[in-house]
């Protein structure tokens, strides 16, 4: 692990809070359980048998030359360094050491085949957290080269198709790279970038797509002409792209709600600074769904609960709230919105044994199987458990989900303090000047209220610590050293005092909270976990393989409860918390409901919540909603009982 920090370098806007190098946290606890499981699951396995990063042209083979290795390393570089797993660091060295020599003379590098600018953006991803974890001075190295190839290649041949929709990934590491370095041709190459990519802070602004995009443009409309010359890419605004295509797409636009913060760093206003909350907001408001996330099956699909979301958003997501809390715009929603990622949607798209995963998950999801659904354009597997269903870009892409969750659960902050964002078991070890500080957090959270922190110096010294406090988190307070503290939701509390063996303790209360969804239908959540209600689960296989057979889910129970929302309460069992679906709930909560005779299925989907069924007071039992993350059938927006 590296010794530094790098904050934004003048004339980058000035940033509060920057990343620590990969191996400055480390997870205990429950999320070193949750790590386990994806060592021992798909990122530990996907080497060994799946031809796309098997054979990748990335590691020297015949097979896939694009996205699917740089994505795959993106998160296993992390896990490897964070599990500590000597086998998964050797193989990431094979990609790693491969891609370093494939640099040639003129400073491009990556496999001959495919010279797409998107690929690369992401092995940059990856060779960064390499660098902060090893401190392989090849690396800063060979992405200077780069750059400098980009800087003279990007007017005559400029970012197209899906590199004109992210060129957000590749300002990033140019602009980690600028205050490593300070080499002034990384500012004229961070501007070239901006031009060539999708305007996104305009297009959250305004935002046209208030609807489902199955009723304001049918696929049809959408790849019309797309098979034409150069394959239907227009040039528009300096931008070589299909326009709505690449601006309708989930996986994109969970990447391009980072642009207007990236941007941010460069050109600072208004609308770039909180562009992420404008569009996060419009998203939730048309396709937004309780699990925290908008819909995409596999462009942006309005906010029924029957509608998808692609894993690979999912992923996206919570590397755009890490990655913007370095930019210094939106800083007070992103841990809101992380921790909402990673503690339901995330853990909900895998199985229990981390090895098979979903394409498209649902709020309300009470089939997995093969069977027509009302997705915009995805395949009919697309919610089945599998190794590839639909496609193979989630199978290498959700693996950053956890470990980068893991390192970014701390910052550095200005002053030599230091920022918690996220609220998990860990330990953060890094210096402030050159006093070492070592903070161990003991907590279930988020299946308990209360965090404990021991805060370790080396010698007395004087710094801030930062806390994010839950925007639910109404009366949270902090004991420090026996003094107690009020805190206000949704802010980021800052204590600045000198720190020499202290102990901190935090109590977040969760009390049930009921949300509002697509016609008027109600979520109970606790804390930043969403509670579902459970069916017991039938897996069958519906093909084998040696490593990841595809599976379906069904259920025989009844799902199609009205609840009483105001009944809602909690239990809390912390001794249970571990890695999720490893068949414990650690948090339970009890509703009053009854059935809906009238509530069905619609295709392979439980059809819309009816509004306000009527139901009868004798029909009312209590039911026991679990954790989201726990679930893979489930309903977890219910209609409200009109009780009669
Ligand atoms: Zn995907």
């Amino acid at each position: 692990m590296i010794g530094k920090v790098f904050f934004n370098r003048a004339p980058l806007t000035q940033n509060r809070f920057a990343e620590l190098p990969l191996g400055a946290v480390t997870p205990e606890g429950w999320l070193k359980e949750q790590l386990d499981a994806a060592a021992k699951g798909l990122t530990g396995q996907l080497y060994k048998f799946w031809p796309d990063v098997k054979d990748s042209a990335w590691r020297g083979g015949e097979g896939d030359g694009w996205e699917r290795a740089p994505y795959y390393l993106d998160g296993l570089v992390p896990l490897a360094y964070l599990t500590g797993s000597e086998e998964l660091k050797a193989v990431a060295r094979e990609y790693i050491e491969w891609t370093l020599a494939s640099q040639k003379e003129d400073g491009s590098f990556g496999p001959e085949k495919n010279d797409d600018w998107w690929p690369r953006m992401v092995m940059l991803k990856a060779l960064w957290q390499y660098y902060t974890a090893t401190g392989d001075k090849r690396v800063p190295e060979m992405m200077l080269r780069y750059f400098a190839y980009e800087y003279r290649s990007l007017p005559g041949r400029p970012l197209r198709d899906w590199a004109c929709a992210r060129g957000a990934e590749n300002m990033l590491t140019v602009a980690a790279l600028y205050n490593l370095t300070g080499k002034s041709f990384l500012l004229k190459l961070l501007a070239l970038l901006r031009d060539q990519t999708c305007d996104w802070t305009a297009y959250f602004d305004t935002f046209a797509y208030r609807q489902s995009l199955a009723k304001a443009l049918p696929w049809q409309e959408l790849v019309k002409g797309m098979e034409g010359e150069e394959g239907g890419l227009v040039w528009q605004d300096r931008k070589y792209y299909r326009r709505e295509y690449h601006l309708t797409h989930v996986v994109n636009t969970a990447m391009g709600l980072k642009f207007p913060g990236v941007v941010h760093m460069i050109k600072s206003g208004v609308k770039e600074n909180e562009g992420f909350e404008t569009g996060y907001k419009n998203l939730m408001r048309y396709h937004g769904v309780a699990s925290g996330i908008f819909t995409g099956d596999e462009h942006i699909s309005g906010a029924s609960p029957r509608q998808g979301t692609e894993t690979c958003a999912v992923a996206e997501l919570m590397y755009t709230c890490e990655a913007l809390m370095t930019t210094g715009s939106s800083e007070k929603l992103l841990g809101d919105v992380l921790e909402k990622m990673a503690f339901n949607a995330l853990p909900a798209a895998q199985s229990g044994d981390n090895l098979t995963h979903q394409y498209d998950q649902q709020a309300n999801q009470v089939k997995c199987t093969v069977e027509k659904r009302s997705w915009y354009n995805n395949n009919d597997d697309s919610n089945t458990f599998g190794l590839e269903p639909n496609f193979g870009c989630c199978t290498a892409n959700l693996h950053q989900g956890w470990p980068k969750y893991v390192s970014h659960l701390w910052y550095a902050a200005q002053d030599e303090g230091f920022l918690c964002l996220s609220y998990a078991p860990c330990r953060m070890r890094f210096l402030s000047g050159d006093v070492p500080v070592s903070i161990r957090v003991e907590t279930a959270y988020p299946f308990g209220e209360t965090v404990r922190m021991r805060v370790e110096a080396g010698r007395k010294k004087k710094f801030p610590l930062w806390f994010r406090v839950p925007e639910w988190a109404e009366g949270a307070v902090a004991q420090v050293d026996g003094e107690e503290y009020d805190l206000t939701a949704g802010d980021l509390w800052k204590l600045e005092r000198e720190w020499d063996g202290n102990d901190l303790t935090f109590v977040f209360p969760m009390k049930p909270r009921i949300t509002r969804w697509h016609r008027q239908s109600a979520a109970v959540e606790v804390g930043p976990l969403v509670m579902a209600f459970h069916p017991a689960e039938k897996w069958e296989k519906i093909k084998d393989h040696p490593f990841v057979p595809d599976w379906q889910v069904t259920t025989e129970d009844a799902w199609n409860w009205a609840i009483v929302p105001e009944t809602a309460r909690v239990e809390f069992d912390p001794d249970a918390a571990g890695a999720f679906k490893d068949g414990r709930y650690p948090v339970r909560a009890y509703v009053m409901a009854a059935p809906v005779a009238e509530w069905g299925m619609k295709g392979g989907s439980a059809d819309d919540p009816p509004v306000s069924p009527a139901v009868s007071k004798d029909a009312l039992r209590e039911i026991e909603l679990v954790p989201y993350g726990d679930t893979s059938l489930r309903i977890t927006q219910f209609p409200v009982a009109r009780v009669e």
